[in-house]
This record gives structure tokens, C-alpha cells and sequence, in this order.
């Protein structure tokens, strides 16, 4: 295994509650180091681009209109496996097949309400992590 970086969001519905410092102590404690952070309130062009390979599924208009509905926290995690690891930690897009114990069996309100976000792979991690961040803001 070796040491990655994958890109994190916390949406809409968890800054709402005030759960960022309870996902944040998740991820912590299945040994990710959040090693950027920032809270910003994507525009609806960033929702669209970010979420822009959804263009075509039926869910694409109300997800953006989600995303666009709070502040998000985006965030760098690193560590061994990180991009596998997280979507362990996050559970399934739909909290009702989340594993217990998983951020989104915890915390999401739904399919599309669910807490957060993790990319899906290498390649897309490293696209995702540059529409947030510049170079100089991730210190590992
Ligand atoms: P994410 O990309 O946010 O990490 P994911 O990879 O588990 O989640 P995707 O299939 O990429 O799931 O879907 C992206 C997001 O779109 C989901 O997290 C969820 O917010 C929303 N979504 C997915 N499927 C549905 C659906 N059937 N109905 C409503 N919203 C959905
Ligand atoms: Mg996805």
C-alpha cells in the first residue's frame, strides 16, 4: 500500500448541524490527516462543473441545488490507501446501506443529504484536489 491523497467534501446538510469537527474526528480516527481544509459556498457553475460526470442522471438539477444550499467544507486527506480508505469510513451513498458505524450510517439524512463526499479513484482524486487547491495550500 502506499501513502495517497483523495479530496473530501462536507456538504451541506452536515454544516448545517455543525458537524464538521464529528466528521473531521472520523476521519482522524481511521488515520486520515486532513493536511488542507477550507469552508467556501460553491456558486451553482462549481456544483455543476464539480459534480459535471452526474450531467446526465435524473438527480443532477436537486443534487446541485443541494450543493449550492450551505457552505461545504472541501479537504485534502492523506494516508495509506487513502482513497479506498475513506470511502470505507464515508459507508454507502445511501445512509439506509451504510455499515454501522460509517459516517454516513451516522449522520446522513439521505441518499442525496449524505454528509460527504470522497472521490473514486487515483485519477479523479488528483482533478478534484486541484479544482479546490492550489499546491501551496496542501501541507503534508
Ligand atoms: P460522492 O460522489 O458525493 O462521494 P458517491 O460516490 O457515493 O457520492 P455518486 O454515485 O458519485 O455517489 O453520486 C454523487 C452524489 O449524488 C451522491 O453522494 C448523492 O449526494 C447524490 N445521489 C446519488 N444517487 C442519487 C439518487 N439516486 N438520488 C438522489 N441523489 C443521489
Ligand atoms: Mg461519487
Amino acid at each position: 500500500m502506499a501513502t495517497e491523497r483523495t479530496l473530501s467534501i462536507i456538504k451541506p446538510d452536515a454544516t448545517r448541524r455543525n458537524l464538521t469537527g464529528k466528521v473531521n474526528a472520523c476521519l482522524e480516527a481511521a488515520g486520515l490527516r486532513i493536511i488542507a481544509q477550507k469552508r467556501l459556498w460553491l456558486t451553482q457553475a462549481q456544483a455543476e462543473a464539480f459534480y459535471g460526470v452526474h450531467r446526465e442522471r435524473g438527480f443532477f438539477r436537486d443534487l446541485v441545488t443541494f450543493m449550492v444550499s450551505g457552505p461545504v467544507v472541501a479537504q485534502v486527506l492523506e494516508g495509506e490507501n487513502a482513497v479506498a480508505s475513506n470511502r470505507e469510513i464515508m459507508g454507502a451513498t445511501n445512509p439506509a446501506n451504510a455499515a454501522p458505524g460509517t459516517i454516513r450510517a451516522q449522520f446522513a439524512e439521505s441518499i442525496e443529504a449524505n454528509t460527504v463526499h470522497g472521490s473514486d479513484s487515483a485519477e479523479n482524486a488528483a482533478v478534484e484536489i486541484a479544482f479546490f487547491f492550489s499546491g501551496l495550500e496542501i501541507v503534508g
